[in-house]
């Protein structure tokens, strides 16, 4: 059996050596072994071959946890926050969560509202921000607190960067 036609190989140890098995626990024949090395070494010498590998397990790591990189503001696929109108009728004020201005229909004409945090944050209270930087960066520091609790770090975001990119796509 080739070893690409197989679901899968694993690294193992038989007695102080590793090789490499199937499922089967068969080890994998020299041919074949040389055929993977030759793969193997074109792919891990090509060039950026760091950025390719941290650009893919990030993904995949974000993905697992319902964050799209290209749409950082959705979770599971649901916007995290929304653009509110101030109701004229109304008197009603409030200060940003994040930068804790005082904000009311005769400062604004909008207010944004963030609905949703990642898993294991509970929403006390109502959390309203002046402006969409406002609501974008506390919900940044939410998703890096999420991803520090999970060891992540080195996958945190940096508002300046997101920013940058955000602007390119708008
Ligand atoms: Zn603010």
């Amino acid at each position: 059996m080739k070893y690409d036609e197989m679901l899968g190989w694993f690294l193992k140890d038989l007695e102080g050596q590793k090789v490499l098995v199937n499922f089967n626990n068969e080890i994998m024949e020299k041919e074949e072994f040389q055929n993977v090395v030759k793969d193997l070494e074109k792919f891990y010498k090509s060039k950026n071959i760091e950025d390719t590998i941290e650009y893919h397990n990030r993904s995949m790591i974000l993905k697992r946890y319902g964050i799209d990189e290209n749409n950082l503001f959705y979770l599971w696929n649901d916007p995290v926050y929304q653009k509110k109108e101030f109701n004229k009728e109304k008197s009603f004020t409030f200060n940003c969560c994040l930068c804790n201005k005082k904000t009311n229909k005769t400062t604004n004409t909008h207010y944004y509202k963030l609905d949703i945090l990642p898993a294991g944050f509970i929403m006390s209270k109502p959390l309203r921000y002046c402006t969409e930087d406002c609501v974008q960066t506390h919900y940044l520091n939410y998703l890096n607190d999420f991803l520090r609790d999970r060891g992540q770090t080195k996958y945190f975001f940096k508002r300046k960067r997101i920013m940058k990119r955000h602007l390119t796509l708008l």
